[in-house]
């Protein structure tokens, strides 16, 4: 029977968060050592660990069929694969920076500027676009250390916490695109693949959805239950249980994480008690 191939990173910031997602999604792999490639035991996928860099040409050229990556490293190999899904996971921004002391007054500061990246074609799209002529430096490492040691007047990388630039005295100036891990997929995949990948993707729904929302349980005054349930979003009307006290009840609802820190406040003011948020496992909508 066929199966359907995914590429994955052998080793760096993706591999576990990859992995992890696989297994939330119900699939088993055997353990052990992470040898090229290994077959899922109760779901028809195979699993390639390979290099970031070589997952968008493995997908196109169709030696893999889907696979998980930055986005980032999608848009700079520039292949034809298609975008599936975000997977909101290794979050981070690519920004340009320059030394700290440098006064910025806006992006014309990089007209003739030589700038240090491992995304040159990126960077080139975007300074293009701007019709800024800039002198583009391609390292494939430590990019941060590239105006520290005279190699170049500014650097663009990526960013998450910002403190590798502080570190190396460079401030960020422009936020160039943001970036998460994305799911990607051949655009030629046959019938059967397809349908294996819908599997997948429905169930990588159903697991995105369980992290982003909560099960909200909470005790209120009968009297309250219409205003309280106009402020619970839900995914309908909430539930309304009995309680031994009569005047009394239970709601249980289903609310967005951090749409719920906005409105726990309004909820004890109309005398919500015992406010209860539990994870979900999986959610499908
Ligand atoms: P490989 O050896 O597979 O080529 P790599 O060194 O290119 O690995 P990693 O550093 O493991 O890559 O990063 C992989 C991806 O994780 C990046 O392309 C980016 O999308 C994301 N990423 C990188 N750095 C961060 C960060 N600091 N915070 C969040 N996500 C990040
Ligand atoms: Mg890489």
């Amino acid at each position: 029977m066929s199966k359907l191939k995914i590429a994955i990173q052998k080793s760096g910031r993706l591999s576990e968060k990859s992995l992890d997602l696989l297994k939330e999604c119900g699939i088993k792999l055997p353990n052990g050592d992470r040898k090229l490639k290994t077959e899922a035991k109760n779901f028809p996928i195979e699993i390639l660990y390979l290099r970031d860099d070589d997952i968008p040409q493995y997908v196109e050229q169709g030696v893999a069929d889907v696979g998980i990556l930055g986005e980032n490293e999608v848009h700079e190999k520039g292949k034809n694969v298609l975008q599936i899904k975000k997977l909101g996971f290794a979050n981070c921004k690519l920004a340009l920076a320059i030394p700290k002391d440098e006064e910025y007054n806006g992006i014309n500061w990089f007209e003739n500027k030589k700038i240090a990246t491992s995304y040159p074609k990126i960077l080139e799209k975007f300074f293009k676009e701007k019709a800024i002529a800039v002198e583009v430096e391609e390292i494939s490492g430590s990019v941060e250390i590239a105006t520290g040691i005279g190699l170049a007047n500014a650097i663009f990388d990526i960013v998450s916490t910002g403190s590798t630039l502080i570190m190396n005295g460079l401030k960020e100036v422009e936020v160039v695109m943001k970036s998460e891990a994305v799911l990607i997929a051949n655009p030629n995949l046959n019938n059967l693949k397809k349908e294996i990948l819908n599997q997948l993707i429905f169930r990588i729904t159903a697991v995105r959805n369980a992290s982003e929302n909560k099960y909200i349980l909470l005790n209120a005054p009968n009297s309250a239950i219409d205003q309280i349930s106009k402020v619970l979003p839900g995914m309908k009307s909430p539930t309304i249980l009995p309680l031994a006290d009569k005047s009394w009840s239970s709601l249980h609802s289903v609310v967005k994480e951090d749409e719920f820190w906005d409105i726990i406040g309004q909820l004890k003011e109309l005398g919500a008690q015992g406010i209860l948020v539990v994870p979900i496992e999986k959610m499908i909508i």
